[in-house]
């Protein structure tokens, strides 16, 4: 019978990978945590009218990307393409805004786009969010922590953060007459997307992919030259104290960011590593959204990591930063069916005795020879040996994998003394 394959776009993080995906997210929560950032987990499916209030009609995610499906009561549900609608719910939902929050989260997310390298139809997040901070200090808290997630895995050289104001309600919609009047007047040079968003969401178009928009572009009316004093306060304030903390800060008049909510500061950290998926991690602050949601007034920010990208860069670096060992620390040979009682008093007692101390036990009956092959290949360190002589005698043989030395043990205590060997040498 044909089997049965994954979904398109949607992967499996088998045993050999999981082990660093753990490691990365130990790493993570451990630097949210030093920065006061507390988990918040949101379930994966909401309304599908929740998206569209908060995303925005015309935008990609909504305009082709979501997974809808009515449910059995006939209500339109989403399985979510993004974890900051869900956040603001929650928030909303749970009263958690009467004080200011900083939360983060963890966990797939669903949009159905074309599969290639750095885009799934189910890929992982790790985002943030900060409720009640209206000051550019929490910008640059959140940029610093974002820095000290690339310091600590390894991957600080590979990515570079890009920032730009993009204003408040007033100054984009100033702005965005006069793109659209340059625009309307060089429809030649414009794609039909670009064409499509002229009308709809003519910001989107200053990220356009397409050369000769880029190059049309050059021409067009700048964002800073409409943003207020304090837009532009908040740009130069920020740019300031990221760059006392060592941080390169390139500012990019162009990024504007695919969802609508965003105002004032907007960022991306970008991968020359990447190909063609160069974002690893975007954000910015939507100080309206929470009021557009149905909750009182409330300023936030928030950034949201791909974490498949994330993988992607940290393999270009051989993994290095990771400790991510999940090889046991030693094979328990067992010579025959009937020293396997025996071999589980010792491998309890040992892992009685040494939490961190991983062992792999030989639960079938197969050679020794076999046995000391899978030894090898579990890349243990040590092998434990148990066989009717050391059932007899209570005593467990022990050796070194990579060098081959043996120990012997010849007290009368032959257990203890195997442990608090096992302890020096770990
Ligand atoms: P892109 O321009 O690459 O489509 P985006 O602007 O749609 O990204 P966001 O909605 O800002 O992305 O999501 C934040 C991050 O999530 C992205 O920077 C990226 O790292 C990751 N991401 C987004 N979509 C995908 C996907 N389909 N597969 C894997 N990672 C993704
Ligand atoms: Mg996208």
């Amino acid at each position: 019978m044909k089997a049965i394959q994954a979904v398109r776009g949607m992967r499996d993080i088998t045993p050999d990978e999981s082990g660093r995906w753990s490691a990365i997210e130990r790493s993570i929560a451990n630097v949210f945590s030093r920065y006061g950032y507390r988990e918040i987990r949101m379930p994966l499916v909401e309304t599908t009218g929740l998206f569209h209030r908060s995303i925005g009609e015309i935008t990609d995610i909504v305009e082709k990307e979501m997974y809808t499906f009515p449910d059995r009561n006939n209500e339109s549900l989403a399985l979510r393409p993004e974890g900051t609608a869900g956040c603001v719910r929650a928030v909303i939902e749970n009263g958690l805004l009467n004080v200011p929050q900083k939360l983060w989260y963890c966990g797939p997310m669903f949009r159905y786009e074309k599969p290639q390298k750095g885009r799934h139809r189910q890929f992982h997040q790790v985002g943030a969010e900060v409720f009640g901070h209206p000051d550019v200090n929490v910008e640059a808290e959140m940029l610093l922590l974002n820095q000290r997630f690339w310091n600590d895995l390894g991957v600080a050289k590979n990515v570079s953060l890009e920032l730009n104001n993009i204003g408040d309600s007033v100054a984009r919609a100033h702005f965005r007459e006069a793109l659209v009047t340059f625009l309307s007047a060089h429809t030649k040079s414009l794609d039909s997307d670009s064409l499509r968003r002229l009308d709809s969401n003519p910001l989107r178009i200053l990220d356009s992919k397409n050369k000769d928009t880029q190059s049309l572009l050059n021409d067009a009316p700048k964002m800073a030259e409409f943003l207020s004093t304090d837009s532009v306060d908040r740009l130069e304030q920020l740019t300031r104290i990221l760059q006392g903390q060592g941080i390169k800060v390139k500012h990019n008049q162009r990024l504007v960011r695919g969802l609508d909510y965003y105002n004032d500061t907007v960022f991306e950290w970008v991968s020359n590593d990447l190909g063609a998926q160069g974002t690893v991690c975007g954000g910015g602050r939507y100080d309206k959204l929470v009021e557009q949601l149905g909750g009182k007034p409330t300023p936030a920010i928030g950034f949201a990591m791909g974490l498949e990208r994330l993988y992607l860069l940290l393999e270009a670096n051989q993994f290095a930063a990771l400790s991510d060992n999940h090889n046991p620390d030693a094979y328990l040979i067992v010579a025959a069916s009937s020293c396997q009682e025996y071999a589980f008093n010792v491998a309890e007692k040992i892992r009685n005795a040494l939490p961190d101390f991983a062992i792999m036990q030989n639960l079938a009956a197969t050679s020794m020879k076999s046995q000391f092959k899978k030894a090898d290949k579990s890349n243990a360190k040590y092998a434990l040996v148990i066989g009717e002589d050391e059932v007899e005698k209570r005593t467990v043989s022990f050796k070194h994998l990579d060098t081959g030395e043996q120990v012997s043990f010849s007290t009368a205590d032959e257990l203890t003394s195997l442990i608090n060997y096992l302890g020096t040498i770990n």
